[in-house]
């Protein structure tokens, strides 16, 4: 930290003169840009009418963005006439951390700023780089080993910036600790190795080190997800593994408040807003591996509460056996990545391993031969390949324009995230209709419900009947923990549940040979399955083939317990049924079963 009482030492004048600004190196600020000359047009006084007081108010805020746009283009010239970086520092998101590197008086009296550091490189932005006074500040950071790069802002807009040392993150005190380097990231990577203790880690560590240790924490513990809760006095932070969220450890509201503004400023989201929910994302780095970070932010009763989203590109991709397709329904599965065309629509809610399957299936059409070609919000995994297209609806790149850009693109099998509008409908079923194979998933309770689901939309039955090839519905229960579970003698209201469904499916598949054992697993819960009894998930699975017949009934607007009733003679099993036949080969229990399909 540069004291304010350092710089009135006669002694550093003469480092004070040698104090050179540094030549800007090429960042990507908007200096890179041409500067161009805009002059205001001459105002027109020929009519004047007078205006509301609230269309006066209107001008006066206009003008005074006006004159503040001349300002910063003045600036950015001043700069590229002294060979330097033009940053408008307002709207630049800057680091709390780093304000902790000069004194709030200094910074004032010399209108200079530390907004960005990556190691010992850091990035200032001053108004008056030749001032003397400004120059000894920034030999001083020199002094400190710091490699400055001096970016030129306008007076305003570092008055603007300096508020940040007025926020609650500034007034928490704690100093500076040295950069991540990678050292550091092993050695973080090994004691996070018991979750319990992160709580506890981050008390210590500056934020930088706070936000990664969460997030290796939370991959480590295999979470999809992160959620950080602001309550009355603490921040909860949860994850959530397997599909179930879980309380890990608290944050202290002392703490939260640098947190909050790292994760913020990390994903680029602008850390002096609070009140309304931002969306941003960011990535880091494990073991080589890359995984991104979607982050939304909510304003809440007590705060901002954050849910991030990890997404792990480079997890392995899994196979149909390994996500929990068997017997018959593996071999369906398996079929079905050899058709030329057709519509595959996979349904479930969110967080029921949808997208998982899709990318399993897209794996099994994938060959040098096949163009194929997904739309994705957001891309979960990258495929080698296979050409990924990320959907920006605020920029008007939905799923029904993306795909009709698609099809112009000559693909054989085309993935596209979700079908929600009739207009997506109407394009999906079209390319289906003309040589395509198109994947795509749908938000229905069941398979069947599919059918009406579509109609609903406003698709017509001639488009769909002929169009749709198969639905699969699947939810994600929880698998039991290999490494704590004991055989049980099975207790008599369960055994009779498992008996009356085991009856069910065999008059639905007479050649499938299904036994009762005496006894299932139950687990007691141990480290390895955080005394939760589970561990992984598997799929529970539900099929409907749409083949002649069933296109038929389609087309003649049949009910859907006609639909059922083909569907169940074609050997079709509910998701509750898969699931039941999980539970007696010992890979889930009774009550995973009941809870992801809701049958009690
Ligand atoms: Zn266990």
């Amino acid at each position: 930290m540069i004291d304010p009482k350092s710089l009135i030492d006669p002694g550093n004048e003469e480092k004070a003169a040698v104090a050179a600004v540094n030549p800007a190196e090429p960042v990507a600020t908007s200096s890179d840009q041409p500067v161009t000359t805009s002059a205001l047009p001459p105002a027109d006084t020929s009519t004047v009418d007078l205006a509301s007081p609230e269309e006066l108010q209107k001008m006066e805020s206009g003008l005074a963005k006006i004159n503040r746009q001349g300002k910063e283009k003045a600036t950015q010239e001043k700069a590229a006439s002294m060979g330097m970086n033009y940053v408008d520092i307002n709207t630049t998101p800057i680091n709390p951390d780093l304000l902790k590197l000069i004194a709030p008086e200094v910074a004032k009296a010399n209108l200079i700023i530390p907004f960005y550091r990556l190691g010992k490189k850091l990035r200032v932005a001053v108004a008056h780089p030749t001032n003397p006074a400004t120059r000894e500040v920034i030999n001083q950071l020199k002094l400190q080993g710091y490699l400055i790069n001096i970016n030129l802002s306008s007076d305003e807009a570092i008055i603007e910036a300096l508020k940040a040392y007025e926020s609650d993150q500034y007034k928490v005190k704690k100093e500076i600790s040295t950069e991540l380097d990678e050292a550091k990231i092993k050695n973080l990577e090994n004691e996070l190795a018991e979750l319990s203790k992160l709580g506890e880690k981050i008390k210590s560590a500056n934020s930088e080190e706070a936000v990664y240790m969460i997030c290796v924490g939370a991959l480590r513990a295999g979470s999809s997800d992160i959620h950080l809760e602001a309550e009355d006095k603490y921040v909860r932070a949860r994850f959530r593994v397997d599909g179930l969220l879980h309380e890990v450890f608290r944050i202290d509201k002392s703490i939260w408040a640098n947190l909050s503004s790292q994760f913020k400023y990390q994903s680029k989201l602008k850390v002096n807003i609070s009140n309304i929910p931002q969306d941003g994302r960011f990535n880091f780095q494990v073991n080589d591996r890359k995984i991104d970070v979607r982050v939304s932010v909510l304003p809440t009763e007590f705060g901002e509460s954050f849910v991030m989203r990890l997404l792990d590109s480079g997890r392995h991709l899994v196979t149909f056996e390994e996500l929990g397709y068997s017997g018959q329904y593996l071999q369906k599965i398996q079929k079905l990545t050899e058709i030329s065309h057709g519509m595959i629509l996979m349904t479930g809610p969110t967080g029921s391993g949808k997208t998982t399957s899709l990318y399993t299936m897209l794996a099994k059409f994938n060959n040098p031969q096949a163009k194929i070609i997904t739309l994705e919000d957001p891309i979960e995994y990258h495929l080698e390949g296979i050409s990924q297209s990320q959907i920006n609806e605020k920029g008007g790149y939905t799923f029904a324009s993306g795909l009709r850009s698609i099809l112009r693109q000559d693909p054989e099998v085309i993935m596209i995230g979700e079908i929600r509008d009739l207009e997506t409908a109407e394009t999906a079923s079209q390319a289906a209709l003309t040589g395509h194979v198109l994947l795509s998933t749908l938000h229905t309770n069941s398979a069947i419900e599919t059918i009406p689901r579509l109609a609903n939309i406003g698709l017509p039955a001639f488009m769909i009947a002929p169009s749709l090839h198969a639905i699969i519905a699947q939810r994600l229960a929880r698998r039991i923990c290999p490494n704590c579970q004991e055989q049980k003698p099975i207790p008599s209201a369960q055994l009779d549940e498992i008996k009356k469904v085991i009856e069910t499916i065999k008059s639905i598949r007479p050649s499938e040979t299904v036994a009762i054992p005496d006894t299932l697993p139950v687990a007691a819960g141990c480290d390895i399955c955080s005394h939760t009894g589970y561990k992984g998930r598997v799929a529970v699975v539900e099929m409907v083939d749409v083949d002649f017949e069933m296109k038929d009934l389609i087309m003649n607007k049949a009910s859907i317990t006609k639909i059922i009733e083909s569907a169940r003679r074609k050997g079709m099993i509910t998701m509750h049924e898969d699931g039941i036949l999980k539970v007696i080969q010992g890979i889930t229990t009774l009550e995973e079963v009941h809870r992801v399909t809701s049958i009690s």
